[in-house]
């Protein structure tokens, strides 16, 4: 892996978006209200910033996500990314990504992104059959989706993840399979596929809980995506050699990372390891709100084992627990170079066999 643990990742948050998805979860203001909030968010952000500086951190990369970064205005975009760079070390930072949706993508951004050193742009295309996206409340239509992938590449931009969603009601077989088509044909590095089974927000009238479909959705994806040279380094995401999201990584690898706005979570090492939320609203935020947890040693341990096991690097476990593990778990891991992951079989039960893998070592613990 190329990413270094002493280095950290920032993630900053755009609280804002053209309109609400039917399934997203995540937080963001209608930007309608943007006139209203943006010198709040801007002050906001500017004191917590003036927070961290005195730590001191070195970066090695920016993820910018949201809400929709390219909903609000390029000057305003400008005007954050100036502030974040004057505020923090980010000389070393190698990977700064940005999430766009496909409406608004033009060459005023792009010439805005290139001159603050983005290199990865990763668009929310969620699928590309009309029909879907209307039923999951997107704005853009398949063909928007596909000139904006068009036209970032054609501007130099070479590295480029799209997010697909599967598992949803209304999608078929064959749709799903449309889609990732398209996706390998369109060149991209970086494919993100998320399954509305496991989104927290979803509307009821979208989730498909067959858990017969997730499977099979999930093994069409799986199999084109691998017979295309793509390969699956966690769980949902899949790169061509050399392009797995540095950023994303820090996060399974539990490496540190500070996050930046409303609802922006972060992780880093004070005198104990600390992880901290921001409030999922400007207004607390603006107020300097956080939930912070001080981690124990063993909350430390189980995210590790969590994380990394969705991973293909897995978690580094003593032989005597790996044999352990074996022996219950069978065709469900793989253990190679004592590093225990899911199997083939055993990404297609993720929940319940990291359940089963925290309690056997719960167990061998206190026996050993
Ligand atoms: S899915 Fe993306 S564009 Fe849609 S509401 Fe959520 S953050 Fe905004």
């Amino acid at each position: 892996v190329k990413c270094s643990k002493d280095k950290l990742g920032l993630y900053l948050h755009v609280p804002f978006c053209l309109s609400k998805c039917k399934y997203c979860h995540f937080y963001s203001e209608n930007i309608s209200n943007f006139q209203s909030f943006k010198e709040l968010y801007w002050k906001s952000l500017k004191r917590e910033l003036e927070f961290f500086k005195d730590f001191n951190f070195t970066f090695e990369t920016l993820y910018v996500g949201g809400g929709t970064p390219n909903s609000i205005p390029v000057s305003f975009l400008a005007r954050i990314l100036e502030l974040v760079h004057s505020q923090l070390n980010l000389g070393k930072v190698i990977e700064k990504s940005i999430e766009l949706n496909p409406e608004r993508i033009n060459k005023s951004l792009l010439d805005l992104l290139k001159a603050f050193g983005f290199n990865r742009i990763s668009i929310g295309v969620q699928s590309f059959v009309d029909h879907e996206l209307r039923l999951l409340g997107r704005r853009h239509t398949a063909k928007d989706a596909e000139r904006a992938i068009k036209f970032c590449q054609d501007q130099g931009i070479e590295n480029i993840n799209i997010d697909l969603l599967f598992a949803f009601k209304g999608q078929t077989q064959k749709t799903w399979e449309f889609t990732i088509h398209k996706a390998i044909q369109m060149d991209v590095k970086h494919i993100s596929t998320y399954s509305m089974t496991y989104e927290k927000g979803a509307l009821e009238n979208l989730v498909n809980y067959n858990p017969d479909t997730f499977v099979k959705l999930f093994k069409i994806k799986d199999k084109l995506l691998k017979s295309n040279h793509f390969r699956r380094y966690e769980i949902s995401n899949y790169a061509k050699r050399g392009y797995e999201c540095l950023h994303n990584l820090k996060y399974w690898l539990r490496h540190y990372y500070l996050g930046l706005g409303p609802s922006a979570s972060g992780f880093y090492r004070a005198e104990s390891e600390i992880r901290y939320t921001n409030p999922a609203n400007i207004k607390d935020y603006a107020q300097g709100k956080k939930w912070v947890e001080v981690l124990t040693e063993e909350k430390a341990l189980t995210e590790e084992i969590f994380l990394r096991i969705r991973t293909i690097y897995g978690w580094k476990a003593d032989k005597d627990f790996l044999e352990l593990a074996k022996s219950h778990l069978g065709p469900l891991i793989s253990v190679k170079n004592n590093a225990l992951k899911l199997s083939e079989k055993g990404v297609l039960v993720a929940d319940s066999v990291t359940l089963k893998i925290l309690e056997l070592y719960e167990d061998y613990r206190q026996r050993t």
